[in-house]
């Protein structure tokens, strides 16, 4: 992949105003990795502690790849590349993920 390839990002709907879409767009590419559905962990921004839902998150897509910010301080939360054979998901942004499992 070279810089400004995007990622695969079939069935992702148009960037909104603002130059991102909301994190709902890492719907799919997470549910390759994750048993749960991600978006509707709650996060917390390494950054200004801000807490929200995953699905509330900034994703810009001119990278390589998706880049989630957040949408209190709008720096990164989350990075997920996705090649061929490997997916590259860099969490460092993100201090705690909450993921609802429901009751055993
Ligand atoms: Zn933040």
């Amino acid at each position: 992949m070279t810089a400004g390839t995007p990622a695969d990002t079939a069935g992702i709907p148009p960037d909104a105003e603002g130059g991102y879409i909301d994190g709902n767009a890492l719907a799919g590419p997470l549910a390759e990795l994750f048993a749960v559905d991600l978006t509707a962990a709650t996060s917390q921004c390494a950054h200004c502690s801000n807490t929200g839902p995953v699905a509330r998150l900034h994703v810009y897509r001119q990278a390589p790849g998706l880049v989630a910010r957040c949408q209190q301080c709008g720096q990164v939360m989350l990075r997920l590349v996705r090649a061929p054979e490997t997916v590259w998901l860099d969490t460092s942004g993100i201090t705690v993920l909450s993921i609802p499992v429901g009751a055993d």
